[in-house]
């Protein structure tokens, strides 16, 4: 029996004891094409040379030093590299470990800037139903996943959800994309008002929505609205760019596609691209200057801030998207991802909507199409195509839907940007292969 205390206590998993590019190999040798990253992590594959030796490098220079003695020139030297390609008014990087890391810095950096600031009252944090901010318990409760939440509730931080922009199911028919983003606009403020504009601390939401509904963007203008919302209350709007950051939609920040400036950006997986564990939290010039004119001092602190070794890797990951020209490389191979599951399963009666950007795609799965009435989630339709799609060779990251049917189950896809094209098609035939076993031939 293992002794690894694993998430799923009664499954047996294959054991991974190699990659080569975009597969992962197992100890009976079969190897999985990895259409989703892990969770939309490994952008590079799982054998970068060129990070792999800088990984090497900096392990045999320097592991680690602890920040509280010591900056080191990795983690000084990632921290230019991402602040010089952020979005407007971010002027410094927090290091951490990983997303849900990012997140519980970016709620304490808030909070306490409103307090250096004078605005103590303002405590409540607003966020949207169906999203997924991290597991810790600040993270968590700022998450709108029922699914996640509900055996831990009542959740230590109090916060409120309005709805998620979700054009497939929440835009109403005849309505435009820019009424619909208006309307939900209007319910944010509306929920700053109920609870008093001058108690509100910050509103936190996913640029293109991950794990839980399944690579979905806003509806044009929506995020621009709510900067301006943010604005007129003196309202922080943080940015969670975990799972989207970092290139993944085809510009390294997703927020550079809303042209909106946010005032904290978490990011962590691609980050790294899986070759170490990190994640950071950016920091806009207004709350750094008022924590450094304040106290001069971040009430936080993890042991592994800025771990060498993790920015040493980063580093090198981000300067190989770069220097390799990925970027465009997302967007042409995003473009012909969505072509060819339009392609193969745009007429399937069970497929509802294929969405996403650059490579982060999705499939949102229904029992009627008509109707989009979602399937049962007691049928655990994301447990048996996960299982089927390593059948087949496969890894794609499907989640199931809610009890309160107010989304579908669907399959994500976040594939390495160095994939090539002849993989776009052998991950649209082993998906097809996945769907036809599971749901039987359509
Ligand atoms: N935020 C978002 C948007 C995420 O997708 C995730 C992970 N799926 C997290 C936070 C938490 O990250 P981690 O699992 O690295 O703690």
């Amino acid at each position: 029996m293992s002794h690894v205390f694993h998430r799923h206590l009664s499954h047996a998993y294959p054991t991974a004891v190699g990659g080569d590019g975009a597969y992962l190999i197992d100890a009976e040798g079969r190897r999985y094409l990895d259409a989703c990253g892990g969770a939309a992590v490994s952008c590079l594959g799982h054998s970068d040379a060129e990070v792999i030796e800088a990984v090497r490098e900096q392990v045999g220079q320097l592991a680690y030093a602890h920040s509280a003695f010591f900056t080191t020139e990795p983690m000084e030297a990632l921290a230019d590299f991402l602040i010089e390609r952020a979005p407007e008014g971010l002027s410094s990087v927090y290091f951490v470990s990983g997303g849900s890391e990012a997140v519980e810095a970016a709620l304490k950096l808030a909070r306490q800037y409103v307090i250096e600031r004078g605005e103590p009252e303002r405590r409540h944090l607003i966020a949207r139903r169906q999203s997924y901010h991290g597991n810790t318990l600040g993270a968590l409760a700022t998450g709108g996943n029922a699914w996640r939440r509900r055996q831990f509730e009542p959740l230590l931080v109090e916060v409120s959800h309005v709805s998620p922009c979700y054009a497939y199911r929440g835009q109403a028919e005849g309505e435009t994309p820019e009424a619909y983003g208006e309307r939900l606009a209007r319910e944010l403020e509306d929920e700053i008002q109920r609870l008093g504009s001058e108690t509100v601390m910050a509103f936190v939401a996913e640029p293109v929505v991950g794990a839980t509904l399944g690579a979905v963007p806003a509806v044009p203008g929506y995020f621009r609205r709510v900067r301006e919302i943010c604005d007129r209350h003196g309202i922080l709007l943080i940015l969670d760019e975990v799972m989207c950051g970092m290139g993944r939609t085809g510009s390294l920040f997703a927020a550079e596609q809303e042209g909106v400036a946010p005032d904290l950006v978490t990011i962590a997986k691609g980050l790294g691209a899986g070759y170490q564990p990190i994640g950071a939290t950016l920091v806009s010039e207004r709350i750094r200057s008022a924590i450094a004119e304040g106290s001069g001092f971040f009430q936080h602190g993890h042991t592994y801030i800025g771990h060498a070794t993790a920015c040493a890797a980063a580093l090198a990951a981000q300067r190989a998207i770069e220097s390799r020209d990925l970027l465009p490389r997302v967007r042409q191979l995003g473009d012909g991802l969505q072509r060819r599951l339009e392609a193969r399963f745009g007429d399937h009666p069970r497929v509802g909507d294929i969405r996403g950007r650059g490579l982060f795609r999705g499939l949102e799965l229904v029992a009627d199409r008509e109707t989009r009435a979602p399937f049962d989630p007691e049928r655990q339709l994301h447990a048996a195509i996960k299982r089927t799609a390593m059948d087949h060779g496969l890894m794609c990251y499907p989640m199931g839907g809610t009890l309160d049917g107010r989304r579908g189950d669907h399959i994500l896809l976040a594939p390495p940007f160095i994939l090539e094209d002849g993989q776009l098609d052998e991950i649209v035939d082993k998906l097809d292969a996945t769907l036809r076993s599971v749901l039987g031939p359509c």
